[in-house]
């Protein structure tokens, strides 16, 4: 059997592994092995940069890191891929920040991984590249003669070719992902974005197979929605303790669990909040709003200007509708451990996904797989999060730029009957289910192998018909 090798930014180092990608890929780590492949920032030692790969003995798979420097930190991690690809993926072509030096660091980072990591790579290895870090790697390492099944796939949202115009170098990034044999994006959505991006900025053909064919390259592009261990899941929360620390006078408890980013819709969510308590407040149930925002890329002006927007909206909020004993919104600015989240999950009677863009949002699938199906919450989720191609019968779709409509949203659920709850958890259930994590790992690696054989068989063809 084939080696699996994963390439991306962070690899899983402690012992409990935290964020979605990695979660995701640890599981499957754990259980087929292989090589694991990352970046890791050094604290000091310029001249250290990276010169071999370092080794993390003591886990069941192989995880080798490259030293980053201070400054190939700032300009490929915070830089070029927090500052830039980020906003733009995201649809927030208003907050890109482009300053000299990122574009050549990043490509730079992504051609010393490729030409550390190659050395390590066997011919039978079948290897996966995770999220839009490491987008050129696939590129550099082909130009080291690397030929073996090479696979993408991007967390993210794909964007709209009129914003992929914002990037001035947005020609290379279509030579970056034709160098894949597949490219696996979380949504229809992007699928056809991505489509449309190959179709109108490079002139590429959609061929009826369904690949697209860029300079003589194929690349197969497909839509595998990211899972997670469902069952694992509804054990933890099923064993988690009871919490009587959020036990309120509020007769509901809402739950919110996000980076704190401003593609997650934040303030639009409270304005929501606000919104429904100032409509229904004073004839629902008491509701408290616990939201879990914890920091993420500080360093970046725009995450320290929605930590600000976020501060004082709650306190706004808690001014105008808080009592004594009664707080409407919680703001913990700090992480959760995911098993303590299962059991705040568990416990919530409904969850705020509101995110203004979002690739897939795992949060969404987490609060339903916790759920007891008996007497389960509701989930209200943005109709832009990834997970609404999957959960839109089972979730109140909302448009999270409209106020009203979140507002809406939370009275619908707070006044739900338990048959019409019950119903819709089952729908959600069964799509998590279905297309779990080993599903999205299975497919995607299944689909990969295909795609290798048949990109080899059309560009011989091409090279011998001396096209
Ligand atoms: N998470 C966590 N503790 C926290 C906040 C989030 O463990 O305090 C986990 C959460 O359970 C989920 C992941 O981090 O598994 C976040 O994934 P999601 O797709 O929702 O958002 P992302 O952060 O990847 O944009």
């Amino acid at each position: 059997m084939s080696r699996l090798v994963v390439f991306s930014n962070r690899v899983p180092l402690g012992d409990k592994p935290s964020g979605g990608l990695v979660v995701a890929l640890n599981d499957t780590m754990i259980s087929q092995g292989g090589l694991w492949v990352g970046t890791e920032t050094l604290e000091s030692a310029p001249t250290e940069n990276g010169a071999q790969l370092k080794p993390h003995p003591g886990a069941t798979f192989e995880r080798l890191t490259m030293g980053l420097t201070r400054d190939e930190h700032a300009q490929y991690y915070l830089g070029y891929s927090n500052s830039v690809l980020w906003p733009l993926f995201h649809g927030r072509a208003d907050l890109l920040d482009v300053s000299t030096g990122q574009f050549s660091t990043y490509k730079a980072v992504n051609r010393r991984l490729a030409e550390l990591s190659a050395p390590h790579l066997r011919p039978s290895d079948t290897i996966w590249i995770q999220d839009y870090h490491l987008i050129p790697l696939a590129m550099e390492l082909r130009a080291l003669g690397v030929s073996n099944p090479i696979g993408f796939f991007l967390h993210i949202p794909f964007p709209v070719a009129s914003n992929i115009r914002a990037l001035s170098d947005n020609a290379e990034l279509l030579d970056w992902f034709s160098a894949y044999d597949l490219v696996g994006l979380q949504t229809q959505r992007d699928v056809a974005n991505f489509i449309g991006a190959f179709r109108s900025l490079g002139h590429g053909e959609l061929l009826p197979d369904g690949r697209i064919r860029y300079n003589n390259r194929f690349v197969r592009v497909a839509s595998f929605p990211i899972g997670i261990d469902a069952e694992a899941f509804r054990a933890a929360a099923e064993q988690s303790p009871e919490m009587p620390e959020i036990t309120t006078t509020a007769q509901k408890v809402m739950v919110g669990v996000d980076r704190l980013d401003y593609s997650k819709g934040l303030p639009h969510r409270l304005k929501g909040f606000q919104a429904f308590l100032r409509e229904h407040g004073a004839v629902s149930d008491r509701i408290t709003f616990l939201q879990i925002a914890p920091p993420t890329r500080e360093d970046v002006q725009a995450y320290k200007d929605i930590r600000r927007e976020l501060e004082q909206l709650s306190g706004e909020v808690n001014g105008e509708f808080g009592d004594i004993g009664y707080m409407p919104v919680q703001y913990i600015h700090r992480s959760i451990q995911r098993e303590r989240l299962a059991g705040l999950f568990r416990r919530a009677d409904i969850a705020l996904v509101t995110p203004l863009n979002d690739g897939m949002n795992l949060v969404a699938k987490e609060y339903v797989a916790a759920q007891d199906p008996e007497d389960p919450g509701v989930l209200i989720l943005s109709r832009f999060a990834g997970a609404a191609e999957q959960l839109a019968e089972g979730a109140i779709l909302i448009n999270p730029y409209d106020a009203a409509s979140i507002s809406e949203a939370i009275a619908t659920a707070v006044a739900m009957p338990l048959e019409a709850r019950q119903a819709r958890h089952a729908a959600m259930w069964d799509q998590l289910t279905r297309y779990d994590n080993d599903w999205w790992t299975g497919t995607f690696l299944r689909t990969l192998g295909k795609a290798a054989l048949s990109r080899r068989t059309s560009e011989s063809f091409f090279i011998a018909a001396g096209e």
